[in-house]
Protein backbone atom coordinates (compact mmCIF):
# COMPACT_ATOMS: atom_id res chain seq x y z
CA UNK A 1 0.00 0.00 0.00
CA UNK A 2 1.02 3.45 -0.52
CA UNK A 3 2.82 5.24 2.74
CA UNK A 4 0.90 7.51 4.97
CA UNK A 5 1.86 11.34 2.90
CA UNK A 6 2.43 14.27 5.38
CA UNK A 7 0.92 17.27 3.87
CA UNK A 8 2.13 20.48 4.97
CA UNK A 9 -0.21 22.99 4.93
CA UNK A 10 0.60 24.35 1.77
CA UNK A 11 0.29 21.31 -0.07
CA UNK A 12 -3.48 20.81 0.67
CA UNK A 13 -4.90 19.95 -3.02
CA UNK A 14 -5.63 16.37 -4.72
CA UNK A 15 -2.45 16.51 -6.42
CA UNK A 16 -0.29 16.35 -3.43
CA UNK A 17 -1.30 13.01 -2.92
CA UNK A 18 -0.57 9.62 -5.16
CA UNK A 19 -4.35 8.37 -4.80
CA UNK A 20 -7.91 9.86 -3.45
CA UNK A 21 -7.77 7.50 -0.21
CA UNK A 22 -3.83 7.74 0.41
CA UNK A 23 -3.32 7.79 4.07
CA UNK A 24 -2.54 11.42 5.24
CA UNK A 25 -0.53 12.75 8.14
CA UNK A 26 -1.31 16.55 9.09
CA UNK A 27 0.42 18.48 11.80
CA UNK A 28 -1.19 21.83 13.35
CA UNK A 29 2.45 23.50 14.69
CA UNK A 30 1.68 26.88 17.33
CA UNK A 31 5.32 27.49 16.69
CA UNK A 32 5.19 27.86 12.83
CA UNK A 33 2.84 30.87 13.83
CA UNK A 34 5.08 32.16 16.58
CA UNK A 35 8.41 32.44 14.89
CA UNK A 36 7.10 35.31 12.92
CA UNK A 37 4.14 38.34 13.06
CA UNK A 38 1.94 37.38 10.51
CA UNK A 39 -1.38 39.68 9.34
CA UNK A 40 -4.04 37.99 11.02
CA UNK A 41 -6.39 37.08 8.02
CA UNK A 42 -3.25 35.31 6.86
CA UNK A 43 -3.42 32.90 10.08
CA UNK A 44 -6.67 32.57 9.97
CA UNK A 45 -6.56 31.29 6.09
CA UNK A 46 -3.84 29.06 7.27
CA UNK A 47 -5.30 27.05 9.72
CA UNK A 48 -8.81 27.19 8.87
CA UNK A 49 -7.07 25.46 5.40
CA UNK A 50 -5.86 23.01 7.31
CA UNK A 51 -8.86 22.17 9.43
CA UNK A 52 -11.63 21.92 6.65
CA UNK A 53 -9.09 19.44 4.96
CA UNK A 54 -8.42 17.55 8.09
CA UNK A 55 -12.73 17.36 8.46
CA UNK A 56 -12.90 16.63 4.92
CA UNK A 57 -10.57 13.36 5.08
CA UNK A 58 -11.88 12.22 8.29
CA UNK A 59 -10.49 9.15 9.42
CA UNK A 60 -8.19 9.07 6.48
CA UNK A 61 -6.16 11.93 7.81
CA UNK A 62 -3.98 11.78 11.51
CA UNK A 63 -4.37 14.78 13.08
CA UNK A 64 -1.58 16.23 14.84
CA UNK A 65 -1.39 19.78 17.30
CA UNK A 66 1.66 19.94 18.61
CA UNK A 67 4.01 23.10 19.39
CA UNK A 68 6.74 21.77 17.01
CA UNK A 69 6.88 19.58 14.10
CA UNK A 70 9.40 17.55 15.84
CA UNK A 71 7.31 16.99 18.24
CA UNK A 72 4.55 16.02 16.38
CA UNK A 73 6.58 13.72 14.46
CA UNK A 74 7.20 11.81 17.75
CA UNK A 75 4.28 10.83 18.17
CA UNK A 76 3.67 9.31 14.39
CA UNK A 77 5.10 5.34 14.59
CA UNK A 78 4.41 4.44 10.91
CA UNK A 79 6.45 5.38 7.76
CA UNK A 80 5.85 8.28 6.29
CA UNK A 81 6.60 10.40 3.18
CA UNK A 82 6.02 14.12 2.20
CA UNK A 83 6.51 16.07 -1.52
CA UNK A 84 9.63 18.77 -0.88
CA UNK A 85 8.47 21.54 1.39
CA UNK A 86 8.56 24.81 -0.05
CA UNK A 87 11.04 26.76 2.26
CA UNK A 88 14.67 25.70 2.76
CA UNK A 89 14.47 25.49 6.79
CA UNK A 90 11.08 22.94 5.77
CA UNK A 91 12.90 21.52 3.32
CA UNK A 92 16.10 20.77 5.86
CA UNK A 93 13.82 19.53 9.02
CA UNK A 94 12.46 16.64 6.42
CA UNK A 95 15.80 15.52 5.18
CA UNK A 96 17.14 15.19 8.52
CA UNK A 97 14.24 12.81 9.54
CA UNK A 98 15.50 9.08 9.17
CA UNK A 99 13.01 7.02 7.18
CA UNK A 100 11.23 9.96 5.70
CA UNK A 101 10.74 9.87 2.59
CA UNK A 102 11.28 13.08 0.51
CA UNK A 103 9.49 12.92 -3.01
CA UNK A 104 10.28 16.04 -5.64
CA UNK A 105 8.25 19.09 -5.36
CA UNK A 106 4.79 19.52 -6.59
CA UNK A 107 2.40 22.59 -7.01
CA UNK A 108 4.63 24.36 -10.27
CA UNK A 109 4.29 23.76 -13.80
CA UNK A 110 8.16 23.73 -14.42
CA UNK A 111 10.51 20.84 -12.54
CA UNK A 112 13.63 22.09 -10.60
CA UNK A 113 15.78 19.98 -12.94
CA UNK A 114 14.34 21.85 -16.22
CA UNK A 115 15.08 25.49 -14.68
CA UNK A 116 18.46 24.35 -13.75
CA UNK A 117 19.08 23.23 -16.88
CA UNK A 118 17.97 26.44 -18.67
CA UNK A 119 19.49 28.61 -16.29
CA UNK A 120 22.95 26.59 -17.13
CA UNK A 121 22.56 27.49 -20.65
CA UNK A 122 22.11 31.40 -20.46
CA UNK A 123 24.37 34.04 -20.37
CA UNK A 124 23.94 37.59 -19.25
CA UNK A 125 21.41 36.73 -16.35
CA UNK A 126 18.06 35.18 -16.04
CA UNK A 127 15.63 36.88 -17.86
CA UNK A 128 12.35 36.27 -17.30
CA UNK A 129 11.20 36.81 -20.87
CA UNK A 130 13.34 33.85 -22.51
CA UNK A 131 12.40 31.45 -19.26
CA UNK A 132 8.79 32.07 -20.03
CA UNK A 133 8.84 31.22 -23.74
CA UNK A 134 10.82 28.70 -23.36
CA UNK A 135 8.17 27.27 -20.57
CA UNK A 136 4.90 28.16 -23.09
CA UNK A 137 6.76 25.98 -25.91
CA UNK A 138 7.96 22.90 -23.21
CA UNK A 139 4.29 22.70 -22.01
CA UNK A 140 2.19 23.42 -25.35
CA UNK A 141 0.90 26.72 -23.36
CA UNK A 142 -0.92 28.89 -25.99
CA UNK A 143 0.87 27.36 -28.66
CA UNK A 144 0.00 27.23 -32.50
CA UNK A 145 2.50 24.85 -33.76
CA UNK A 146 5.49 26.39 -33.10
CA UNK A 147 4.04 30.17 -33.04
CA UNK A 148 2.48 31.99 -29.93
CA UNK A 149 -1.39 31.93 -30.18
CA UNK A 150 -2.60 35.13 -31.40
CA UNK A 151 0.70 36.03 -33.27
CA UNK A 152 2.95 37.07 -30.05
CA UNK A 153 4.62 35.99 -27.22
CA UNK A 154 4.20 39.37 -25.07
CA UNK A 155 0.99 41.38 -24.59
CA UNK A 156 2.38 43.81 -22.59
CA UNK A 157 1.71 47.38 -24.11
CA UNK A 158 -1.97 45.87 -24.27
CA UNK A 159 -1.82 44.98 -20.62
CA UNK A 160 -1.15 48.56 -19.62
CA UNK A 161 -4.12 51.20 -19.95
CA UNK A 162 -4.38 53.56 -17.27
CA UNK A 163 -8.25 52.91 -15.06
CA UNK A 164 -11.24 53.71 -16.51
CA UNK A 165 -12.95 56.99 -15.27
CA UNK A 166 -15.36 55.52 -12.51
CA UNK A 167 -14.67 54.49 -8.98
CA UNK A 168 -15.04 50.72 -9.94
CA UNK A 169 -14.63 48.44 -12.95
CA UNK A 170 -17.57 47.06 -14.22
CA UNK A 171 -17.32 43.98 -13.64
CA UNK A 172 -19.09 40.87 -11.59
CA UNK A 173 -17.19 40.56 -8.11
CA UNK A 174 -14.75 38.23 -6.95
CA UNK A 175 -16.03 34.45 -5.72
CA UNK A 176 -16.18 35.32 -1.79
CA UNK A 177 -16.83 32.42 0.81
CA UNK A 178 -19.39 32.35 3.61
CA UNK A 179 -17.59 31.18 7.15
CA UNK A 180 -18.56 28.29 8.65
CA UNK A 181 -18.24 26.67 12.13
CA UNK A 182 -14.52 25.77 11.31
CA UNK A 183 -13.53 29.79 11.07
CA UNK A 184 -15.38 30.47 14.23
CA UNK A 185 -13.62 28.11 15.97
CA UNK A 186 -10.19 29.29 14.23
CA UNK A 187 -11.57 32.79 15.03
CA UNK A 188 -12.03 32.00 18.88
CA UNK A 189 -8.69 30.11 18.72
CA UNK A 190 -6.46 33.07 17.21
CA UNK A 191 -8.31 35.11 19.89
CA UNK A 192 -6.97 32.99 22.55
CA UNK A 193 -3.49 32.38 21.52
CA UNK A 194 -3.27 36.56 20.70
CA UNK A 195 -4.74 37.28 24.60
CA UNK A 196 -2.50 34.55 26.03
CA UNK A 197 0.55 36.72 24.82
CA UNK A 198 1.64 33.32 22.76
CA UNK A 199 1.47 34.54 19.57
CA UNK A 200 1.06 38.28 18.19
CA UNK A 201 -0.49 39.41 14.89
CA UNK A 202 -0.23 42.70 12.28
CA UNK A 203 -3.44 43.90 10.66
CA UNK A 204 -6.87 43.63 11.57
CA UNK A 205 -9.36 40.80 11.74
CA UNK A 206 -12.18 40.77 9.07
CA UNK A 207 -14.84 37.84 7.16
CA UNK A 208 -12.56 35.55 5.70
CA UNK A 209 -12.01 36.42 1.74
CA UNK A 210 -10.59 33.58 0.10
CA UNK A 211 -10.78 30.00 -0.83
CA UNK A 212 -9.72 27.65 1.93
CA UNK A 213 -11.16 24.33 0.97
CA UNK A 214 -10.97 22.60 -2.48
CA UNK A 215 -14.51 23.29 -3.64
CA UNK A 216 -14.02 27.01 -2.99
CA UNK A 217 -10.66 27.50 -5.21
CA UNK A 218 -12.57 25.55 -7.52
CA UNK A 219 -15.63 28.11 -7.58
CA UNK A 220 -13.33 30.72 -7.29
CA UNK A 221 -11.71 29.84 -10.28
CA UNK A 222 -14.94 29.08 -11.99
CA UNK A 223 -15.75 32.88 -11.39
CA UNK A 224 -12.54 34.49 -12.35
CA UNK A 225 -12.54 32.74 -15.88
CA UNK A 226 -16.01 33.21 -16.55
CA UNK A 227 -16.30 37.20 -15.62
CA UNK A 228 -13.31 38.59 -15.01
CA UNK A 229 -10.58 37.16 -17.32
CA UNK A 230 -11.84 39.02 -19.89
CA UNK A 231 -11.14 42.28 -18.66
CA UNK A 232 -7.96 41.18 -16.16
CA UNK A 233 -4.72 42.27 -18.93
CA UNK A 234 -6.38 45.29 -19.60
CA UNK A 235 -6.64 47.11 -16.38
CA UNK A 236 -4.20 44.74 -14.75
CA UNK A 237 -1.76 46.81 -13.46
CA UNK A 238 -4.04 49.92 -12.54
CA UNK A 239 -5.52 51.23 -9.34
CA UNK A 240 -8.74 52.31 -7.95
CA UNK A 241 -9.05 53.51 -4.78
CA UNK A 242 -12.32 52.28 -4.29
CA UNK A 243 -11.72 49.34 -5.93
CA UNK A 244 -9.29 46.97 -5.14
CA UNK A 245 -9.97 43.77 -6.74
CA UNK A 246 -10.87 44.87 -10.15
CA UNK A 247 -10.18 41.95 -12.27
CA UNK A 248 -7.57 40.29 -10.48
CA UNK A 249 -8.43 36.62 -9.76
CA UNK A 250 -7.92 36.44 -5.95
CA UNK A 251 -6.24 33.15 -6.29
CA UNK A 252 -2.96 33.62 -5.26
CA UNK A 253 -3.68 32.63 -1.66
CA UNK A 254 -5.46 29.62 -2.52
CA UNK A 255 -3.18 28.74 -5.26
CA UNK A 256 -0.18 29.01 -2.64
CA UNK A 257 -2.03 27.21 -0.04
CA UNK A 258 -2.10 24.23 -3.20
CA UNK A 259 -5.37 24.30 -3.11
CA UNK A 260 -5.46 24.60 -7.39
CA UNK A 261 -2.42 23.26 -9.68
CA UNK A 262 -1.81 26.64 -11.45
CA UNK A 263 -1.78 23.81 -15.00
CA UNK A 264 -5.36 23.51 -14.48
CA UNK A 265 -5.82 27.69 -13.75
CA UNK A 266 -3.79 28.27 -16.84
CA UNK A 267 -5.10 25.44 -19.00
CA UNK A 268 -9.29 26.85 -17.90
CA UNK A 269 -7.85 30.32 -19.40
CA UNK A 270 -6.41 29.38 -22.36
CA UNK A 271 -9.83 27.46 -23.01
CA UNK A 272 -11.90 30.83 -22.90
CA UNK A 273 -9.37 31.90 -25.48
CA UNK A 274 -9.78 29.05 -27.75
CA UNK A 275 -13.43 29.08 -27.37
CA UNK A 276 -14.02 33.20 -27.85
CA UNK A 277 -14.81 34.19 -24.29
CA UNK A 278 -11.69 36.44 -23.60
CA UNK A 279 -9.04 38.09 -25.64
CA UNK A 280 -5.54 36.77 -26.49
CA UNK A 281 -4.48 39.56 -24.63
CA UNK A 282 -6.01 39.02 -21.43
CA UNK A 283 -5.29 35.10 -21.38
CA UNK A 284 -1.69 35.55 -22.38
CA UNK A 285 -1.30 38.49 -19.49
CA UNK A 286 -2.73 35.68 -17.12
CA UNK A 287 -0.75 32.75 -18.33
CA UNK A 288 2.23 35.05 -18.18
CA UNK A 289 1.50 35.54 -14.13
CA UNK A 290 1.60 32.09 -13.32
CA UNK A 291 3.62 29.99 -15.62
CA UNK A 292 5.93 32.93 -16.28
CA UNK A 293 6.07 34.71 -12.80
CA UNK A 294 4.74 32.03 -10.63
CA UNK A 295 7.14 29.68 -11.64
CA UNK A 296 10.01 31.59 -12.32
CA UNK A 297 10.29 33.10 -9.15
CA UNK A 298 9.81 29.97 -7.08
CA UNK A 299 13.23 28.57 -9.22
CA UNK A 300 14.99 31.77 -8.51
CA UNK A 301 14.31 30.96 -4.52
CA UNK A 302 16.01 27.71 -4.98
CA UNK A 303 18.76 28.88 -7.64
CA UNK A 304 20.03 31.69 -6.12
CA UNK A 305 20.18 30.06 -2.47
CA UNK A 306 20.48 31.41 0.72
CA UNK A 307 22.62 34.51 0.80
CA UNK A 308 20.64 36.04 -1.97
CA UNK A 309 17.84 37.00 0.44
CA UNK A 310 21.17 39.55 2.06
CA UNK A 311 21.68 40.86 -1.34
CA UNK A 312 21.95 44.47 -1.11
CA UNK A 313 23.83 46.25 -3.36
CA UNK A 314 22.50 49.39 -2.91
CA UNK A 315 23.42 49.78 0.57
CA UNK A 316 20.10 50.08 1.62
CA UNK A 317 20.34 50.06 5.83
CA UNK A 318 17.38 52.14 6.98
CA UNK A 319 15.22 49.79 9.59
CA UNK A 320 11.61 49.95 8.39
CA UNK A 321 9.74 52.76 10.83
CA UNK A 322 6.98 51.31 13.01
CA UNK A 323 3.99 53.05 10.98
CA UNK A 324 4.97 51.31 8.07
CA UNK A 325 5.64 47.68 9.75
CA UNK A 326 2.18 48.02 12.01
CA UNK A 327 0.58 49.45 9.06
CA UNK A 328 -0.38 52.29 10.61
CA UNK A 329 -2.60 53.99 7.92
CA UNK A 330 -3.83 56.45 9.37
CA UNK A 331 -0.66 58.36 10.09
CA UNK A 332 -0.20 58.63 6.33
CA UNK A 333 -1.29 61.55 4.37
CA UNK A 334 -0.11 60.50 1.02
CA UNK A 335 -3.52 59.29 -0.27
CA UNK A 336 -1.65 56.15 -2.31
CA UNK A 337 0.36 55.07 0.30
CA UNK A 338 -2.48 55.62 2.79
CA UNK A 339 -5.03 53.46 1.09
CA UNK A 340 -2.70 51.07 -0.01
CA UNK A 341 -1.45 50.28 3.47
CA UNK A 342 -5.46 50.53 4.46
CA UNK A 343 -6.30 47.71 2.46
CA UNK A 344 -3.00 45.43 3.60
CA UNK A 345 -4.41 46.75 7.03
CA UNK A 346 -7.85 45.41 6.81
CA UNK A 347 -7.38 42.34 4.09
CA UNK A 348 -3.72 41.20 4.01
CA UNK A 349 -3.62 41.90 -0.26
CA UNK A 350 -3.07 44.09 -2.85
CA UNK A 351 -2.59 43.36 -5.99
CA UNK A 352 0.86 43.44 -7.71
CA UNK A 353 1.24 47.05 -8.80
CA UNK A 354 0.25 48.60 -5.42
CA UNK A 355 2.70 46.14 -3.96
CA UNK A 356 5.29 47.34 -6.29
CA UNK A 357 4.89 50.97 -7.38
CA UNK A 358 3.37 52.00 -4.00
CA UNK A 359 5.05 49.83 -1.08
CA UNK A 360 7.50 48.72 -2.91
CA UNK A 361 8.59 52.04 -5.00
CA UNK A 362 8.36 53.61 -1.46
CA UNK A 363 10.69 51.87 0.41
CA UNK A 364 13.18 51.55 -2.40
CA UNK A 365 12.85 55.52 -2.15
CA UNK A 366 13.53 55.29 1.46
CA UNK A 367 16.68 53.17 1.31
CA UNK A 368 14.40 50.48 3.70
CA UNK A 369 16.27 47.32 4.35
CA UNK A 370 15.85 44.76 1.53
CA UNK A 371 15.77 41.80 3.84
CA UNK A 372 13.65 43.56 6.60
CA UNK A 373 11.29 44.52 3.52
CA UNK A 374 11.21 40.73 2.65
CA UNK A 375 9.99 39.34 5.77
CA UNK A 376 7.59 42.21 5.84
CA UNK A 377 5.74 41.05 2.82
CA UNK A 378 6.00 37.59 3.77
CA UNK A 379 4.19 38.09 7.30
CA UNK A 380 2.03 40.83 5.72
CA UNK A 381 -0.01 39.41 3.19
CA UNK A 382 -2.21 36.55 3.13
CA UNK A 383 -0.54 34.71 -0.06
CA UNK A 384 3.21 35.61 0.98
CA UNK A 385 5.64 32.77 1.79
CA UNK A 386 9.88 32.94 1.81
CA UNK A 387 9.82 31.71 -1.75
CA UNK A 388 7.48 34.27 -3.11
CA UNK A 389 8.64 37.31 -1.67
CA UNK A 390 13.12 36.54 -2.15
CA UNK A 391 12.50 37.35 -6.11
CA UNK A 392 10.24 39.54 -5.95
CA UNK A 393 11.39 41.99 -3.16
CA UNK A 394 15.17 41.52 -3.31
CA UNK A 395 14.88 41.21 -7.33
CA UNK A 396 12.43 42.67 -8.57
CA UNK A 397 11.31 45.61 -6.29
CA UNK A 398 14.09 46.93 -4.60
CA UNK A 399 16.96 46.27 -6.73
CA UNK A 400 19.16 44.76 -4.12
CA UNK A 401 20.66 41.82 -6.50
CA UNK A 402 21.85 44.81 -8.62
CA UNK A 403 20.27 43.74 -11.60
CA UNK A 404 20.71 39.72 -11.62
CA UNK A 405 16.97 39.69 -11.94
CA UNK A 406 15.84 43.39 -13.54
CA UNK A 407 17.99 45.69 -15.92
CA UNK A 408 17.04 48.85 -13.40
CA UNK A 409 15.14 49.80 -10.48
CA UNK A 410 11.90 50.22 -10.32
CA UNK A 411 11.52 53.81 -9.34
CA UNK A 412 9.51 56.44 -10.02
CA UNK A 413 7.61 59.69 -9.23
CA UNK A 414 4.45 60.22 -8.88
CA UNK A 415 3.79 60.63 -12.66
CA UNK A 416 3.35 56.80 -12.97
CA UNK A 417 1.11 56.77 -10.12
CA UNK A 418 -1.29 59.78 -11.27
CA UNK A 419 -1.29 58.17 -14.73
CA UNK A 420 -2.58 54.39 -13.88
CA UNK A 421 -4.66 55.47 -10.51
CA UNK A 422 -7.21 58.23 -9.17
CA UNK A 423 -5.28 58.56 -5.70
CA UNK A 424 -3.96 61.49 -6.84
CA UNK A 425 -7.05 63.71 -7.64
CA UNK A 426 -8.01 63.14 -3.53
CA UNK A 427 -4.27 63.43 -2.55
CA UNK A 428 -3.09 66.99 -0.65
CA UNK A 429 -0.28 66.44 -2.49
CA UNK A 430 0.39 67.25 -6.19
CA UNK A 431 2.42 64.57 -8.41
CA UNK A 432 3.92 67.20 -10.63
CA UNK A 433 5.71 69.16 -7.44
CA UNK A 434 9.06 67.85 -5.84
CA UNK A 435 9.56 70.69 -3.16
CA UNK A 436 7.96 72.82 -0.90
CA UNK A 437 4.62 72.14 0.98
CA UNK A 438 2.32 70.36 -1.74
CA UNK A 439 5.45 68.26 -2.84
CA UNK A 440 4.51 64.51 -3.98
CA UNK A 441 6.78 62.58 -1.70
CA UNK A 442 6.95 59.98 -4.71
CA UNK A 443 8.60 62.46 -7.11
CA UNK A 444 10.79 63.76 -4.54
CA UNK A 445 11.61 60.20 -3.11
CA UNK A 446 12.10 59.61 -6.76
CA UNK A 447 15.34 62.26 -7.42
CA UNK A 448 16.25 61.45 -3.76
CA UNK A 449 16.88 58.35 -4.81
CA UNK A 450 18.62 58.98 -7.64
CA UNK A 451 21.00 61.18 -5.90
CA UNK A 452 21.54 58.68 -3.49
CA UNK A 453 22.45 56.12 -5.81
CA UNK A 454 23.97 58.04 -8.21
CA UNK A 455 27.43 56.23 -8.08
CA UNK A 456 26.29 52.80 -7.52
CA UNK A 457 23.87 53.20 -10.66
CA UNK A 458 25.92 55.34 -13.15
CA UNK A 459 27.84 52.32 -15.03
CA UNK A 460 23.96 51.16 -15.87
CA UNK A 461 23.43 52.87 -19.25
CA UNK A 462 19.33 52.44 -18.42
CA UNK A 463 20.17 54.98 -15.87
CA UNK A 464 21.73 57.14 -18.19
CA UNK A 465 18.88 59.48 -18.76
CA UNK A 466 17.50 59.62 -15.65
CA UNK A 467 20.92 60.57 -14.00
CA UNK A 468 21.14 63.37 -16.73
CA UNK A 469 17.80 65.07 -15.35
CA UNK A 470 18.99 65.06 -12.01
CA UNK A 471 22.31 67.01 -12.36
CA UNK A 472 19.93 69.41 -14.67
CA UNK A 473 17.70 69.89 -11.77
CA UNK A 474 17.86 73.07 -10.46
CA UNK A 475 16.45 72.65 -7.21
CA UNK A 476 18.15 69.51 -6.23
CA UNK A 477 19.33 71.36 -2.99
CA UNK A 478 16.75 72.06 -2.00
CA UNK A 479 15.44 68.70 -2.70
CA UNK A 480 17.92 66.82 -0.84
CA UNK A 481 17.62 69.41 2.40
CA UNK A 482 13.66 69.09 2.39
CA UNK A 483 14.38 65.09 1.98
CA UNK A 484 16.61 64.73 4.87
CA UNK A 485 14.39 66.89 7.06
CA UNK A 486 11.40 64.37 5.94
CA UNK A 487 13.61 61.72 7.57
CA UNK A 488 11.22 58.41 8.40
CA UNK A 489 8.46 60.07 9.09
CA UNK A 490 5.08 59.07 7.04
CA UNK A 491 4.72 60.91 4.37
FE1 LIG B 1 0.60 59.52 -4.11
FE2 LIG B 1 1.86 61.77 -4.82
FE3 LIG B 1 -0.40 61.07 -6.03
FE4 LIG B 1 -0.46 61.90 -3.52
S1 LIG B 1 0.15 63.10 -5.29
S2 LIG B 1 -1.54 60.13 -4.34
S3 LIG B 1 1.45 61.07 -2.73
S4 LIG B 1 1.54 59.96 -6.09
Amino acid sequence: GLRRRWLFADQLGPHFLDHPDQPVLLVESRAAFRRRRYHRQKAHLVLSALRHRAAELGDQAVVVRADTYGEALAQVDEPLDVCAPTSRGALRLVESRPGLEVLPHRGFVTARDDFERWAGAQRGGLRLEHFYRTARRVHGVLMDGDAPAGGRWNFDHENREPPPRTPRLDVPGPWLPQEDDIDAEVRADLDHWEADGDVTFVGRDGPRRFAVTRAEAVAALDRFVEHRLPTFGRYEDAMLAADPWMSHSMLSAPMNLGLIDPREAIDRAEHAYRTGHAPIASVEGYVRQLLGWRDYVWHVYWHTGPDYRESNALDARTPLPTWFTDLDADAVEARCLRETLAQVRDTGWVHHIPRLMVLGNWALQRGYDPAALTDWFHESFVDGYAWVMAANVIGMSQHADGGFMATKPYASGGAYIKRMSDYCGGCRYRPDVRVGDNACPFTAGYWWFLHRNRDTLSPNHRMAQPLAGLTRLRDRDALVDQEHRRGQEPP
